[in-house]
């Protein structure tokens, strides 16, 4: 599981944590989810729910939490520019992801709520913003399905736009109000630390064999674990538990992350409140000024089949973010960059999720295409709706949902997913 470095700015920022429970030894329970991610998580409390009296386990083979779902750029998305196909199939499509989302973004808000999260949490929106004019065309086009599904947002032009960022680089965006940025790490912590009572989290443990029938085997190092019923949440990995093996790829994205902005510094901008920009352009720069006033720059993603960065690999991507950084906020010269991580999104080639029930016992989740923060929460909670019978708006949309199709095998699928990256990657100009 070599997915991740240790040197991620949100979970940085944290205090450490001393009370990591393992597997020792075997155990049974009637519910195991695997994979302590949004995903997992969000299936464990609501079988926690709907199910007081039963004993649900999760186990994840990291530090909970500190996987994708602690590394991510913590935009839990209302919406974002649809991709494939023509007007109606677009619109539909944007629908129930839209729907997914806001029922992600809900329960999100409960816990938020429930267990007093809110340092964690920014619930005014986010931009989408182009800087050249050449790309405000993808912005228009969003608009009309933000119009078409009447989803409330507002246009930010010229010195308005300027003055709201702090920076005179963007030439439009559009604003979605109903969007959150998130501290990643800090709201999965709070998460973790607020799980259910009748919820036991191993972590440190992973998951090395399974076998599925009337009961599921778990094999670790550490144990065997015994469960009725289990939830696969491993996200990209899915195919490593035997389930649409094929139909995922990775990608490698990298960050850096600033030291806070002083007092003096804040003012040089026009002391913004924190924002978070989504670009215009699919390979363009995602960046939050966080709420305690440092710049995040996610500006790479990469075909990079051995996943996890080295320290050199890392560093030569810092110089890319330092420049994207420089470029906006050419008044802060002095600004240097603190953290710089990797982190893995698992993506399909239809920019589908797996929303499956392969057995009468097993549930499986996963592959949320760099936005599964909402999307991810979402799928995983209308899952256990769907297997429990609790009907709902948002468990139709997602009953929608197509597989992820079938990826090319290997090597066509190397060439072909780094030609298709690069190719994109040319097209993002000042993004
Ligand atoms: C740099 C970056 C920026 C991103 N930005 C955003 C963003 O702004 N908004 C957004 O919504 N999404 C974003 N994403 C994507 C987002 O992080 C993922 O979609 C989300 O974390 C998926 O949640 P998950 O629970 O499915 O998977 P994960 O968070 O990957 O959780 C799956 C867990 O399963 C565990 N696991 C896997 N195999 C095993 C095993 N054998 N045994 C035990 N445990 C196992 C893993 O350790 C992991 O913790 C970003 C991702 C990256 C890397």
């Amino acid at each position: 599981m070599a997915l991740n470095d240790n040197s991620c700015g949100w979970v940085e920022t944290l205090p450490k944590r001393n009370d990591i429970r393992r597997l020792q030894g075997d155990l049974r329970c009637e519910w195991v989810v695997i994979g302590a991610g949004f995903a997992g998580l969000a299936a464990a409390r609501r079988l926690a729910d709907l199910y007081p009296q039963a004993d649900i386990v999760v186990i994840e083979g990291q530090r909970a939490g500190e996987g994708s779902a602690g590394r991510n750029s913590g935009f839990a998305v209302d919406t974002s520019p649809g991709r494939v196909g023509d007007d109606e199939t677009m619109k539909s499509k944007a629908l129930t992801s839209y729907v997914i989302n806001m029922a992600g973004l809900e329960y999100l808000r409960e816990a938020v709520e429930a267990y007093g999260l809110q340092h964690t949490w920014d619930g005014n929106g986010k931009f989408h913003c182009a800087a050249e004019p050449r790309h405000a065309g993808n912005l228009e086009k969003f608009e009309e399905i933000l119009q078409q599904l009447d989803i409330p947002y507002e246009w930010l032009e010229g010195e308005r736009l300027n003055r709201r960022l702090g920076i005179p680089y963007y030439h439009k965006g559009i604003w979605t109000k109903q969007a959150a940025l998130v501290q990643p790490a800090a709201l999965i912590r709070g998460l973790v630390l607020h799980l259910p009572e009748n919820v036991r989290l191993l972590e440190e443990t992973p998951v090395e064999e399974i076998e599925y029938g009337d009961q599921v085997r778990i094999q670790c190092r550490q144990g065997r674990v015994t469960a009725d019923k289990a939830v696969v949440a491993t996200n990209g990995l899915l195919g490593e538990f035997g389930l649409f093996r094929g139909r995922m790829m990775h990608l490698t994205l990298t960050a850096s992350m600033t030291r806070p902005l002083n007092t003096a510094e804040r003012y040089r901008i026009g002391d913004p409140d924190p924002w978070g920009i989504l670009s215009a352009h699919r390979m363009g720069a995602t960046i939050r000024y966080t709420s305690d006033r440092r710049i995040m720059m996610r500006n790479t993603a990469e075909y990079w089949p051995g996943l996890a960065m080295s320290e050199s690999d890392l560093a030569a991507r810092r110089k890319l973010h330092l420049k994207a950084i420089r470029a906006r906020w050419h008044m802060l010269p002095e600004l240097e960059i603190e953290h710089t991580w990797s982190g893995v999104v698992a993506v399909s080639r239809n920019f589908s999720s797996v929303f499956a029930q392969p057995a009468p016992n097993v549930l499986a989740v996963g592959g949320f295409n760099a936005g599964g923060i909402a999307r991810g929460t979402g799928l995983a909670k209308l899952l256990v709706d769907q297997y429990a019978g609790v009907p709902s708006a948002a468990l139709s949309e997602a009953q929608k949902l197509a597989p992820p199709a079938i990826l090319p095998p290997r090597p066509l699928l190397d060439i072909g997913a780094r030609l298709n990256v690069m190719r994109m990657r040319a097209g993002a100009g000042r993004e």
